[in-house]
């Protein structure tokens, strides 16, 4: 069905900052985009998973660093839209609680720009809930009033009447952009008549892996929230139902809550790893070091079809050989039924799974999952001697299949299919690894472990791998990983991203229990 583009601008609400709570429609619009505005607290992995021809522009404010003016947003949004892009302006929580996002509507309108406004879930809603405590609750509240606190508000604008607040029953109170200012709030509450023992909480980056949450009352929270060193972006809620988060309490007590971990793997790749982190409550940082392209040498591709039905095995060891094989294929007119004669070789449940999306299951599996034990053990499982072989892979790639599997005698071509080379991880995903480092640093392949000293430079990656636990999927990534002087912690019993899951698993039991 034809795609109806609504609008030259998607004003886009991202959410609180998980990667999992943006809208369906948010997330269409974000990838119809050419340009992406985007602000401080939006979730980076959503960008990185955009393709590299997305312009990515960042608009948000950070101590010590240059930040555009609304002025400068507002022009490169009308910019952008009237050269005929899709321009998405990415904002976190929703675009229009305290976020200006009304403003930058009536910009574009004036300038004649039409645009779609998408909602997010705003901050104030989801940091509490992920607090487990509801803004409103039968019985107890009944109103719930958002504010800003933000003390360098100018003279023009209203100011919060926080007499007026004090006095509310029933009710709570949720402020944004005020934790430098809450000694101040407090005082003027408490000078109000708000009870000292009135329970606050204040949750700093709520529903992230970074939350944390301090719960006192009126009378102590300003102690308690110099003590744990609470920092803006935070949000504080004042209301009864603040004690109930006793009750409710989950987000923080997710098996992997607060765990940082790297994937280098593409980003096109790395979806369900990097999801099922993030149900675990882990941070799932994506800084994708490679990424593949389609490679494929027509000669050979050619001769391959005009071959296929002589060949015994096709055997691939990866993920992206089966994607890329399967898309050549149609591309030039034909299926995999070309192939009728040949059994499908797998390395592991990764490329089997593969294979399975596109209706076809492996006839051999091997029992460990490298590349040599899959030559070794089909030989040993199969008569292989004189049978041909259709070798599938990318390159740069080892050739142990083809070297083994020749050894014992079989007939084997060779078809490159896609090719792997470097990536770009967005700028600030970069800058934010190296200033607050990471838990695991995971490995994948031999090729993200010499981008991942490419992309950083030797002494940042060896720092970084020094400072956090460096996971290898397997023997190969390991020996490469050392070849590099980057040190090896752990090693994924088996070589797949299920059993890199494992090992981040054991590992947190591990520290859990000191
Ligand atoms: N439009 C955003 C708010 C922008 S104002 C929204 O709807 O959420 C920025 C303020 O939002 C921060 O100072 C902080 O008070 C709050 N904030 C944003 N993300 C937050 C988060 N993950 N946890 C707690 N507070 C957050």
């Amino acid at each position: 069905m034809k795609e109806k583009i609504e609008g030259n601008v998607y004003i886009i609400g991202a959410g609180p900052g998980d990667p999992g709570l943006i809208t369906i429609r948010g997330l269409q619009c974000l990838k119809r985009c050419d340009v992406v505005i985007y602000d401080q607290l939006t979730p980076l992995s959503l960008l990185s998973e955009l393709p590299d021809s997305v312009e990515l522009i960042y608009a948000g404010k950070e101590a010590g660093m240059h930040s555009k003016s609304q002025d400068e947003i507002n022009g490169l949004m009308v910019e952008h839209a009237r050269a005929g892009k899709v321009v998405g302006r990415f904002k976190g929580g929703d675009p229009f609680v305290f976020g200006r996002g009304g403003e930058e509507a009536i910009y574009l309108r004036d300038n004649g720009i039409d645009y779609e406004i998408i909602p997010g879930i705003t901050a104030g809603i989801a940091a509490p809930e992920s607090a487990g405590i509801p803004v409103t609750h039968r019985n107890t509240v009944t109103q719930t009033i958002f504010v800003t606190a933000h003390e360098s508000a100018g003279k023009e604008t209203p100011q919060v009447d926080w007499e007026k607040l004090a006095r509310l029953g029933n009710s709570t109170i949720v402020g944004y952009m005020g934790v430098k200012t809450l000694p101040e709030t407090v005082e003027k509450l408490l000078n109000a008549g708000m009870s000292p023992s009135k329970p606050i909480a204040v949750v700093q980056r709520g529903a992230t892996s970074r939350q944390r949450t301090v719960t006192g009352e009126l009378s102590n929270i300003i102690s308690a929230i110099e003590r744990e060193k609470i920092t803006p972006p935070a949000v504080f809620i004042i209301g009864d139902t603040v004690n109930v988060r006793s009750q409710i309490e989950w987000f923080e007590k997710r098996p992997l809550f607060g765990r940082r971990v790297v994937i280098t793997r593409p980003a096109d790749q790395a979806g369900s790893f990097s999801r099922y982190l993030n149900e675990m409550g882990a941070d799932a940082i994506l800084f994708p070091t490679i990424k593949t392209e389609q490679e494929i040498n027509p000669e050979l591709m050619t001769e391959a079809l005009e071959k296929a039905e002589n060949y015994n095995w096709l055997i691939f060891t990866s993920e992206n050989g089966v994607r890329y094989f399967i898309s050549a294929l149609l591309n030039s007119g034909n299926d995999i039924r070309a192939f009728k004669n040949a059994s499908i070789a797998a390395v592991g449940t990764g490329t089997a799974r593969a294979l399975r999306e596109h209706f076809l299951s492996a006839d051999f599996i091997p029992k460990k999952f490298t590349t040599r034990d899959l030559a070794e053990e089909l030989t040993a499982n199969h008569e292989i001697k004189n049978k041909k072989i259709l070798r599938i892979r990318g390159i740069p790639a080892p050739s142990t299949v083809e070297e083994v599997l020749s050894e014992n005698g079989a007939e084997v071509d060779l078809l490159i299919v896609y090719k792997t080379v470097m990536a770009n991880p967005i700028p600030r995903v970069k800058e934010d690894l190296i200033k607050n480092g990471a838990d695991i640093i995971t490995f994948t392949s031999s090729s993200t472990a010499r981008n991942f000293v490419e992309i950083l430079g030797e002494e940042k990656a060896r720092e970084l791998a020094e400072n956090s636990t460096v996971l290898s999927i397997g023997p190969m990534t390991t020996v490469t990983l050392e070849k590099l002087s980057l040190p090896v912690h752990l090693e994924a019993e088996v070589h797949t991203i299920d059993g890199i899951i494992d090992e981040i698993l054991k590992w947190n039991e591990n520290k859990k229990r000191g």
